[in-house]
């Protein structure tokens, strides 16, 4: 049923065969500039204008002065440059989570989130067109598998969210726009409304980043550029399944971002029920990469754990968690369960994801309980795309 991951699937953002602007790194570019006859200098000030100033087409380009406008042809005539188009949007009650459908050139739809709590700007971003793994209470395993997204198609999701706050920045700026309602908690006072900037990603939208490991790792070298949006390494995380080549890359390949491993189960044969791809990388081989990584990068990893009433939200669940991770730098995050239309299972209340938490803690395990704000808007991954 899985690969081992890392397909490269470097594309556009419309139509194959073209690489698109956004899944390139600087230096990349830079190389081709120089390839062409030009100066890669011109490479920073194209750079300015993408990731800084937000042009969003090639026809916003010109005329322009920071660069030869021959160099703008060159590059709109080898790569592409499009956004991708806004399908549906959600806005939680709250005002703190907007959830775009966004589409893809070929049809296919992603979720992208805008999540902004406790002045942090964060997007939650997809790396699959539904995803292989299966796990039994996700939307997005309920669907199944369609194919992996580019680089270009990953970026373009963090550039959307870094889109709209500029335009809520600027809608509270002019406080004209009811178009574009201001975000709850609005911009800072900027005297320039400046446009706050997206400061966290995180790969926990649909599908499995470590299956599409080439193009996830692309897209997080040019979200990290300091000419871009210089996002910082600990500002980014990867949440997996548990794909264990992809963990033991990552700390091969030393990769300074935060790593989330998807647990849900602290047996083989439970974690199994809820988690097929468990049957493929099984649960000791899985902690044996999580100690390499930790051992290789002095770095926790973080344990996320949906917490299903009745079935793994006991105290002897969370006795066998602390028995699991006793050697393992780790924080735990609890998820209570969305619901979702292919599965029968409830959200553990909340005092039972307190008693969770308190076993935990004898064991010396941090522990959070991540809020499910935003859940009027089917937060749960993959359920707008289903709705
Ligand atoms: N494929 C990756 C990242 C995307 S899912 C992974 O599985 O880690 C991000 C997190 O949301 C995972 O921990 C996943 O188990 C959890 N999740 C998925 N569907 C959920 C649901 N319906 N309710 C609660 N958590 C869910
Ligand atoms: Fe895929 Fe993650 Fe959903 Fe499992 S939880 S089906 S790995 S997106």
């Amino acid at each position: 049923m899985f690969d081992d991951g890392s397909v490269k699937s470097e594309g556009a953002l419309k139509g194959e065969g073209r690489k698109h602007l956004l899944g390139v790194t600087k230096a990349e570019l830079a190389t081709r500039a120089v390839e062409w006859g030009f100066s890669p200098v011109h490479v920073g000030a194209l750079w300015n204008e993408v990731y800084l100033k937000g042009r969003r087409s090639p026809g916003e380009f010109a005329p322009h002065d920071r660069m030869p406008a021959r160099f703008l042809d060159r590059v709109f005539a080898e790569y592409d440059f499009g956004f991708l188009e806004v399908a549906k949007e959600t806005h939680s009650s709250d005002g703190f989570t907007r959830k775009y459908l966004l589409a893809l050139h070929d049809a296919h739809r992603i979720e992208t989130v805008l999540m902004r709590y406790s002045g942090r700007t964060t997007a939650c971003v997809s790396s699959q067109v539904g995803c292989a793994m299966g796990c039994v209470f996700c939307a997005t395993g309920q669907m199944g598998y369609t194919r992996h997204l580019s680089a270009a198609e990953i970026v373009a999701q963090a550039l959307h969210v870094d889109w709209v706050l500029r335009q809520t920045a600027r809608a509270a700026a002019t406080a004209t726009s009811a178009a574009v309602p201001a975000l709850a908690e609005p911009s800072h006072a900027s005297p320039h409304h400046r446009h706050e900037r997206l400061r966290n990603i995180v790969f926990m939208g649909m599908g499995e980043p470590l299956h599409n490991y080439d193009s996830v790792m692309q897209a997080i070298d040019i979200l990290r550029d300091g000419a871009g949006l210089a996002l910082g390494a600990q500002k980014i995380s990867v949440s997996t399944v548990g794909v264990v080549p992809g963990i033991r890359r990552l700390a091969a390949e030393r990769r300074p971002f935060h790593l989330a491993v998807s647990l849900h189960g602290a047996t083989q044969e439970e974690r199994a029920a809820l988690v097929p791809a468990a049957r493929k990388w099984k649960l000791d081989e899985l902690m044996d990469a999580c100690r390499e990584y930790t051992a290789t990068l002095g770095r926790r990893i973080f344990f996320e754990w949906t917490l299903i009433e009745g079935k793994n939200d006991g105290a002897d669940h969370a006795h066998a968690v602390g028995a699991l991770l006793k050697d393992i730098p780790a924080q735990v995050n609890l998820i209570p369960l969305n619901p979702t239309l292919g599965y029968d299972g409830e959200p553990t209340h909340q005092a039972g994801a307190r008693r969770f938490q308190d076993v935990l803690a004898t064991y010396g395990i941090p522990c959070t309980v991540r809020q499910r704000r935003g859940i009027d808007i089917a937060a749960g991954c993959g359920q707008l795309a289903l709705s």
